[in-house]
């Protein structure tokens, strides 16, 4: 059984690409699974999709924990512990991340002595969520490295599933996902499927017997108001909002108010501030600044900046 998990950040299309993925394997004959995993998160969140095909019924299910093939479309997420990439992810697996920065780099950083690949990733300074057909591209690079999905499934997975969005659509997503088949020509089959556990080794679950309690006493109780807070929002963000301070007018009941997340306050002099631990990126404030006071920086510059001493 193949067991493949695709992780990118709400709006990259990895949902999608898990469904096409599971329509390809389908069109070649396999049994399918194929489910999204995500909250009620908006875009930039980080969500993954798992897609699990094999050749005889498939009787496993929930999400994959020791995956055969995790595909990244996003850099950005593999150092996030809650994105959860690198779980569970061991040798022989492969790794294939969209990513500026080579292979041999990624396999010295995780210590991952297993296979690790790159798709060329958006360009330094782009919106990652606006690089729209990212999802494609992992699809038609997955599809290629399993080695069992021929080019004519793939093109007729995508048209299946792409089809209610127009030719136009379905034309740039296969142009894309077919681009990076072929670039991972040089590595088809590599991945390969996991032998499956019968069930009779799994290990028996251990059964701990609790006493009986009332609900008012085995229920959580949440004593603290406002917990919520504790989710650090800022994680979801690939573009941060930054002000500059020679423009802005103080006006800030504009941006404040504008602010869907509540996250821009003001300092003693009046001038507004953003908490960037829950700002999630969404830049309404950049758009209804009258000031133009406030500019949007790609995540990952702006925090280096800030790691070296600089600021907004
Ligand atoms: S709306 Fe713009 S100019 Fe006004 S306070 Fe906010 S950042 Fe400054
Ligand atoms: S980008 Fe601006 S409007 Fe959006 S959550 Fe951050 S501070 Fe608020």
């Amino acid at each position: 059984m193949y067991r493949i998990r695709l992780h990118g950040r709400g709006g990259q299309g990895m949902k999608t690409a898990g469904r096409i993925l599971g329509t390809a394997f389908f069109l070649e004959g396999f049994e399918v699974q194929d489910a999204p995993r995500y909250g009620a998160e908006r875009r930039g969140a980080p969500i993954f999709a798992y897609v699990r095909a094999a050749r005889r019924v498939i009787n496993e299910r929930g999400i994959i924990r020791r995956p055969d093939l995790v595909v990244v479309a996003d850099d950005t997420l593999v150092p996030i512990p809650a994105a959860g990439v690198l779980s569970g992810i061991s040798e022989p697996a492969v790794l294939l991340i969209s990513s500026g920065i080579k292979p041999e780099t990624w396999q010295e950083r995780l210590k991952f002595p297993g296979l690790v690949l790159t798709l060329p990733a958006a360009a330094e300074g782009e919106d990652r969520l606006a690089s729209r057909f990212i999802g494609a591209a992992c699809t038609g690079a997955a599809a290629r490295l399993v080695g069992v999905i021929s080019r004519v499934s793939l093109a007729q997975a995508i048209r299946d599933e792409l089809a209610p969005l127009g030719e136009t659509v379905v034309g740039k997503n296969l142009a894309k996902a077919l681009e990076a088949y072929d670039l991972m020509a040089p590595h088809t089959g590599c991945v390969r499927e996991a032998k499956e556990r019968p069930a009779d080794t799994y290990e028996k679950p251990r059964w701990i017997d609790l006493p009986f309690e009332d609900a008012s006493l085995s229920a959580p109780i949440i004593l603290a108001p406002a917990s919520s807070e504790a989710v650090k929002t800022g994680l979801w963000r690939t573009m941060r909002p930054v002000i500059d301070y020679q423009r802005c007018k103080r006006c800030a009941w504009i941006c404040s108010t504008f602010c869907p997340e509540g996250n821009i306050s003001l300092n003693q002099e009046g001038y507004p501030q953003i908490d960037y631990e829950h700002c999630k990126g969404c830049l309404i404030c950049l758009a209804q600044c009258p000031a133009h006071a406030i500019r949007a920086e790609p995540e990952r510059e702006a925090a280096a900046g800030v790691e070296k001493g600089g600021g907004s």
